[in-house]
C-alpha cells in the first residue's frame, strides 16, 4: 500500500505547485491585463510625463452597460500634490485607479493626464508614467532582492538597497542571515501585510514614475505599522504626483484635497480641516473611526 501512497503523495504536490502558479498568474492578470478593446490609435503621441496634473471631466463609466459606477465624475489634482480618496465600500475608489490605467474607457467623458487625453496616447508611455502599490501586492517566489529590482529592468544592487531604506524595510532585510538573498513566498520568508506593502513602495521608488496610485490595504494593520507606512508614503509622494485611495481615514488628514466619494459621486471636496468643520458626510466618517479606534485601543489594554 506505501508503495501506492508515495506516487499519489507526490502528485498532490506536483498539483499544489501547479494550482498555485495558476494563483499568482491570475494575480498578476489583474494588474496587467488589458481586455482587447483598449488599442492605441494610430500615430499616438507619447504621454509627456514630466510632473503632471490628473483630471477626471464628467466621467461616466460602468463595468457592464446595466450599471453605472461612475456618473459625471469630475476632479482634478495638481501637479505635485496628493489627492485622497474616500468614500463607502463600493463607491468607485478602485476603479478610478483602473481607469487611470486605461484598463477600461469611459463611457462618457475624457481623464487627463498634464492635460492629455490618455486615451490618446500610448499605452505604453500611459503605463510608464504611473506606478502603483497595490492592495495585495504580489510577490514572486524568488529572493527579496528581486523582488525589489523588479520595479525597474536593470536595476543594480546599490539601487536596490537605497530603494529598500527609502521604504523603511532595509534594515529588516539586512539583519536577515542571507539578507537580500532571502528567499520569499511559499517555501520561504513570509512577509506580513504591511511588509509586503513596502516592498511595494520599494518598487516604486526604483521605478520612479511622476504619478504614483497608493491603494491602502484593507486589512488592519496594527498602529505602528500603519504610522511607518504613513511615513514611507510622505516619501513616495515627495515630488510626485499621488492619488490615494484610503479606507482608514488616519491615512488622509496631510492630503492636499480629499475627495469624498458616494455612489460614484464627489459629495464633498475640501482639506481635512475644511471637511471636519463642513460636519457632513466627511465628518461623520471621522467621528465613526474614532470612536472604532477608541473601542479598538481599549480591546489591546
Ligand atoms: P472598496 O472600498 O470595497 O475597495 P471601492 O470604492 O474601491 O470599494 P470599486 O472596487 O471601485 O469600489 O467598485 C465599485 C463597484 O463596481 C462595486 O459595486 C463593484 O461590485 C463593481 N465592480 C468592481 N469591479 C468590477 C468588475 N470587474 N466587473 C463588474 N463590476 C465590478
Amino acid at each position: 500500500l506505501m508503495q501506492l501512497f508515495r506516487p499519489l503523495d507526490l502528485l498532490g504536490m506536483v498539483y499544489r505547485t501547479i494550482r498555485q502558479g495558476l494563483v499568482d498568474m491570475a494575480a498578476m492578470f489583474d494588474l496587467i491585463d488589458t481586455p482587447a478593446e483598449i488599442v492605441d490609435i494610430p500615430g499616438a503621441p507619447a504621454l509627456d510625463s514630466a510632473l503632471p496634473s490628473v483630471e477626471f471631466q464628467n466621467v461616466d463609466f460602468g463595468y457592464d452597460p446595466d450599471r453605472q459606477i461612475l456618473h459625471g465624475l469630475s476632479f482634478k489634482v495638481e501637479p505635485g500634490q496628493t489627492l485622497a480618496i474616500v468614500g463607502p465600500s463600493g463607491a468607485g475608489k478602485s476603479t478610478i485607479a483602473r481607469l487611470l490605467f486605461r484598463f477600461y474607457d469611459p463611457q462618457g467623458g475624457r481623464i487627463l493626464i498634464g492635460g492629455q487625453d490618455i486615451a490618446r496616447v500610448t499605452q505604453g508611455s500611459l503605463r510608464a508614467a504611473l506606478g502603483i502599490v497595490p492592495q495585495d501586492t504580489v510577490l514572486f517566489n524568488d529572493t527579496i532582492g528581486y523582488n525589489i529590482g523588479y520595479g525597474r529592468e536593470g536595476a543594480n544592487q546599490d539601487e536596490i538597497v537605497r530603494a529598500a531604506h527609502g521604504a523603511a524595510i532595509g534594515t529588516f532585510i539586512e539583519s536577515l542571515p542571507k539578507g537580500y538573498d532571502t528567499e520569499v513566498g511559499e517555501r520561504g520568508l513570509k512577509l506580513s501585510g504591511g511588509e509586503k506593502q513596502r516592498v511595494a513602495i520599494a518598487r516604486t521608488l526604483l521605478k520612479n514614475p511622476p504619478l504614483t496610485i497608493f491603494d491602502e490595504a484593507t486589512s488592519a494593520l496594527d498602529s505602528a505599522t500603519e504610522a511607518e507606512i504613513l511615513d514611507t508614503l510622505g516619501s513616495l509622494a515627495q515630488g510626485r504626483t499621488t492619488l490615494v485611495i484610503a479606507h482608514r481615514l488616519s491615512t488622509v488628514t496631510h492630503a492636499d484635497t480629499i475627495i469624498v466619494l458616494d455612489r460614484g459621486r464627489v459629495a464633498e471636496q475640501g482639506s481635512h480641516r475644511e471637511l471636519l468643520r463642513k460636519g457632513g458626510l466627511y465628518a461623520a466618517m471621522w467621528q465613526r473611526q474614532a470612536l472604532e479606534r477608541e473601542k479598538e485601543e481599549a480591546q489591546t489594554i
